[in-house]
């Protein structure tokens, strides 16, 4: 069996502690031991990796893009339904931009092709293409993936269960409320009754599935918290009911604010607008969302909900590989702790794949995600943008992205 031991690394380990200095040894797929200086680890039949102080940390995980959304960072695409044939290298374009962005998971946010998604899936899993780790999702407007088509009726929920249970999804995407996020006229909607979405999420754990919705009002929320939804995504206009009842959920539930879309959104808007603030602002959903982000973003902390990352990377004007981007923002533009923001990429997206006994953590038993960082992701989390500063890649115990040592620069400054 193949051993890798990573000396002299700086090992974030996804709990949210600050990073220490020590080991890692790495045997098949998984880490065996973690050594925190002085102590050393036994090197026998070991390849050695000095990675000179740079950090080592769990691979990253996102919890909501879309693989079959067709933008990515080098390739931005504006059809939204491209054909069949096309699709496919789009979605496997997405896969290896991911992983080359160091996000070795993801679970995701939402299909428009589930089968596709699911063949992807397969495809990583058994080695034969590059990327993360995938949970597969529905469909993520109606039972048929129809455009512009929200409700559904009793009937109609159960046929789609049905449905994706055939075509081997791994969660269930619900649209609760509104049409999407860019008609703010219809934010309000309720798509599904509580007796249809307790229906699909007590049909989904009977088949082994998660559930996740698109939750963007008090009204959608509680209706999504109520019914057992097991990922609620969004969340920004959450009153004071809605967090209790996310509260009272407790472990069971996850809360995936999706504060990079809206970023973006408020971002282009302001660009559109020529500068002019007051303007974007008439315009832009983007802005409503950030603002209402500023109030529940500390709430949610408070509560100690299980928070994720992934900001509904996959659009245009907010592309795939851009990703870590929601790190930045919750720290920058929140002012979250960063080792505690890192939590959500790392440990809690271990969970939210349904894998927290192993997966999302530098821990020995657990699987080895593992980048090496050349800097400080601490000090500054904005790094982890850069695929450049990747100096290694690891997926499950096999080299994607092979050790690459600090060049030597010509002044050596320490
Ligand atoms: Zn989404």
């Amino acid at each position: 069996m193949s051993a890798t031991v990573f000396t002299n690394v700086s090992i974030y380990d996804g709990t949210g502690s600050k990073p220490f200095p020590g080991e890692v040894r790495v045997e098949g797929k998984r880490i065996i031991a973690v050594a925190k200086t002085p102590e050393k680890l036994p090197r026998d039949g070991a390849r050695l990796i000095d990675a000179g102080g740079m950090t080592l940390m769990p691979g990253l995980i996102d919890g909501h893009s879309h693989l079959c959304f067709i933008s990515a960072i080098d390739r931005i695409q504006k059809d939204e339904m491209p054909p069949m044939e096309r699709h496919f290298y789009y979605m496997l374009h997405n896969a290896k931009t991911l992983i080359d962005y160091g996000f070795t998971s993801i679970y995701s946010g939402g299909a428009v092709r589930p089968a596709l998604e699911c063949a992807l899936r397969d495809e990583v899993k058994a080695g034969w293409v590059p990327g993360p780790r995938i949970k597969a999702s529905s469909f993520e407007r109606s039972v048929s993936g129809e455009r512009n088509k929200w409700e559904m009726s009793y009937d109609e929920a159960l046929q789609f269960v049905r449905d994706m249970v055939d075509t081997g999804v791994d969660s269930l995407k619900l649209v609760i409320d509104g049409h999407g996020a860019r008609n703010p006229a219809h934010w309000e909607d309720l798509n599904y009754d509580e007796k249809t979405i307790s229906e699909i999420t007590r049909q989904a754990r009977e088949n082994g599935m998660s559930t996740s919705a698109h939750t963007f009002t008090a009204g959608g929320i509680k209706r999504g918290a109520r019914c057992g939804i097991r990922v609620l995504y969004h969340c920004q206009f959450a009153d004071e009911e809605a967090l209790d009842l996310i509260s009272a959920r407790g472990d069971d539930v996850f809360v995936g604010p999706t504060v990079g879309v809206s970023y973006a959104g408020r971002e282009e808007a302001l660009k559109r607008a020529n500068g002019n603030e007051e303007e974007a602002r008439q315009k832009a959903g983007g802005f409503r969302i950030m603002d209402a982000y500023h109030k529940v973003l500390p709430e949610f902390r408070k509560r100690g909900f299980k928070l994720t990352i992934g900001g509904d990377y996959g659009f245009p004007f907010n592309p795939i590989g851009r990703n870590a981007r929601d790190l930045e923002i919750l720290v920058k533009e929140f002012g979250f702790d960063p080792a505690e923001a890192l939590t959500y990429a790392t440990k809690n997206g271990g969970d939210i794949m349904g894998m927290k006994e192993e997966l999302g953590l530098i821990k020995p038993g657990y699987l080895a995600d593992i980048l090496l960082v050349d800097g400080d992701v601490i000090a500054d989390i904005g790094i982890l943008q850069n695929k450049d500063k990747l100096a290694m890649i690891m997926q499950e115990g096999k080299e994607y992205k092979p050790f690459r040592a600090r060049q030597a620069l010509p002044m050596a400054a320490e």
